[in-house]
């Protein structure tokens, strides 16, 4: 490009000026602009591609990370997140429970929402999680230190949130996903439960989104009636991660279509999930605020819904990739 802006500021004048091409060397050197220009003029490089990316991911990542007013959704579940990330306080006379910290820098928005709501953040005594993903685990370690609370994780999850969010199979960097390590201190199966102070909680591992994701259920009392509420854990496929011979995750498609099974199988009036936009938190918060009821977080159709919607994407992806690798391999027997 510089050879170009060369050539219009000082070669193209003198061409105009005196008719004939005088000098050898420059007709050589626009040549060589000729030749560049299909370089210059080229599509950015992967490495920009990539820092452009990152750029607009960080830029979403600040906007979900925004306050968000706290409040009681249903029953005893509260909820004291950000604005596009979610966090869940559930409270007992025991002392509480936190599912997912959002980004460490999330965490001083949940300490003041816990407060705000007239609760103590020392008093949370488990710390939970969706994904192990920055930015739903990323404070954890930070909780755990202002707290004292106990890490109960899947093992997938908790092997990613011991490496810092290092270790996992998206195709962005380890700077982008990384975060500050912490340990769990209590590894979780599926089907297990996870009791304070006369709430349960219980763990159904549903991978795909992390090798270690993990959906909770619990039962809500609001108006005397009992509510079955499911924090869905995710099961996107981020961007650039393949179903179909995937050497970091060969199980990913498996699991996947074990997870969308176990999910369609839960009962759920109340659909939670780590993402605020996924339930519409917001439209709904506003409603429950405006005193609507009943409680505008009741929604059966909301999760089957949801849940039906991504598997459709899912099985259109994988049902694409597979007659890409078959096509392939079609031409070259
Ligand atoms: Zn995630």
């Amino acid at each position: 490009m510089r050879l170009w802006l060369w050539f219009y500021k000082d070669f193209a004048p003198t061409v105009l000026a005196h008719g004939v091409i005088m000098d050898m060397k420059r007709i050589l050197i626009l040549l060589l602009a000729c030749l560049a220009t299909p370089i210059a003029l080229a599509e950015p490089s992967l490495a920009e591609k990539n820092a452009a990316e990152n750029v607009a991911i960080e830029k979403e990542w600040e906007s979900w990370n925004a306050p968000f007013p706290p409040l009681r959704l249903i029953g005893n579940i509260h909820y004291v997140g950000a604005s596009g990330l979610s966090s869940f306080l559930i409270t007992t006379p025991e002392g509480h429970i936190l599912l997912d910290t959002g980004f460490e820098t999330t965490v001083p928005r949940i300490r003041d929402s816990v407060t705000q709501l007239g609760f103590k953040l020392t008093d949370i005594k488990i710390i939970l999680n969706s994904h192990a993903h920055t930015d739903h685990v990323g404070g954890h370690a930070l909780m755990k230190e202002l707290t004292g609370a106990k890490i109960l994780m899947s093992e997938a999850d908790a092997a990613l949130l011991a490496s810092g969010g290092t270790n996992d199979f998206t195709p962005y960097s380890k700077e982008m996903m990384g975060y500050r390590p912490a340990k769990a201190d209590r590894i979780l199966r599926d089907g297990d439960k996870v009791t304070l102070g006369g709430t349960t909680l219980t763990c159904h591992l549903t991978p795909g989104h992390t090798k270690g994701a993990t959906t909770w259920t619990m039962d809500a009392v609001e108006d005397g009636k009992v509510q079955h509420v499911v924090f869905f854990s995710s099961t996107s496929i981020l961007q650039g991660v393949p179903l179909v011979n995937n050497p970091q995750y060969p199980g990913i498609a498996a699991d996947l279509t074990a997870s969308y099974k176990k999910l369609k199988a839960l009962p759920c009036d109340v659909f939670l999930a780590p993402h605020t936009g996924f339930f519409n938190l917001a439209e709904k918060a506003d409603q429950l605020e405006k005193g609507v009821r009943p409680n505008p977080f009741i929604d059966s159709k909301a999760f089957k819904t949801f849940i039906e919607q991504a598997e459709r994407k899912f099985l259109a992806q994988l049902e694409s990739e597979q007659k890409n690798t078959s096509e392939k391999k079609a031409s070259v027997n």
